[in-house]
């Protein structure tokens, strides 16, 4: 049987390929963030984007850090969700198809800041010249099926902000969009978000930083894994409480 331990997780961080991260979200900043906080496992999740997810998987190996492959997407709704795939192929296959439905506007570096793809040594290979932060003409269902088709799983995020999450836009949890989990912010411990919003009632929920620099990993909780490996696989078994793998919320300092 397989052997299950802890994981700590954070699985919404953005990288200098979204106009709205520091120049220091790179992949030599994130694996030293990450072993600072003890983090298992990272989600890269730019915005409608995805071309600095190998970066950070080379790099992040080498130092025994899972990473789930994935984009943070903003819906024709203006709502947030994260997307994760078992793999960087499967990510690219479905990033593409959804990047087909970004408005084809030109970023102001100047105004938004540069959208940067480097490699694990962090060199400039490309700016991307596309501004990433607006929304796709696709729905949040049909960002949930393409990512179903490509084996992945949605998180929608951050659902108890004001602006661009489900539960402001749209005020509920759509009945049949069968998230694996929603993700609270770090704003809110989970009791408090229960109690503001019932509406996640039934629903797994997870806490991540959406760190866009490195000091907003400084989180006072975080989420941990009972799982046997950092993939997607387990974190799904995890999030639905199958074969013994279980998530919780916890403060910093948790000892399980
Ligand atoms: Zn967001
Ligand atoms: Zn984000």
């Amino acid at each position: 049987m397989a052997k299950l331990k802890w994981l700590k997780a954070d699985l919404h961080v953005h990288t200098v390929l979204s106009p709205c991260a520091e120049l220091e979200m790179g992949p030599k900043g994130l694996v030293k963030a990450a072993l600072e906080r003890g983090l298992g496992l990272l989600g890269i999740t730019d915005h409608n984007a995805w071309a600095n997810v190998p970066a950070v998987v080379e790099l992040a190996q080498q130092y025994d850090i899972g990473v789930l492959p994935g984009m943070e997407v903003q819906t024709r709704e203006e709502v947030h969700v994260l997307c994760f795939f078992p793999d960087t192929k499967r990510l690219v296959t479905a990033g593409q198809q959804i990047y087909a439905h970004l408005p084809d506007v030109c970023n102001r570096a100047d105004i938004f800041g540069d959208q940067i793809i480097v490699d694990a040594k962090e060199n400039i290979i490309a700016f991307e010249d596309r501004m990433l932060l607006n929304s796709v003409d696709l729905s949040l269902e049909q960002v949930r099926d393409i990512t179903w088709e490509n084996h992945g799983i949605i998180i929608p995020a951050h659902v108890d902000r004001p602006a661009f999450s489900l539960i402001a836009n749209l005020g509920f949890v759509p009945p049949d969009l069968k998230p694996t989990a929603l993700e609270i912010s770090t704003q809110v411990d989970k009791e408090t978000a229960m109690e503001r919003f019932p509406q996640l009632k039934g629903y797994t929920l997870v806490t991540s930083s959406d760190a866009h620099r490195l000091d907003d990993f400084e989180t006072t909780r975080s989420t941990y894994f009972y799982v046997a490996a950092p993939t997607l696989a387990e974190i799904v078994l995890a999030c639905k409480g199958l074969n013994n793998r279980k998530v919780v919320i916890a403060s910093e300092g948790t000892v399980f």
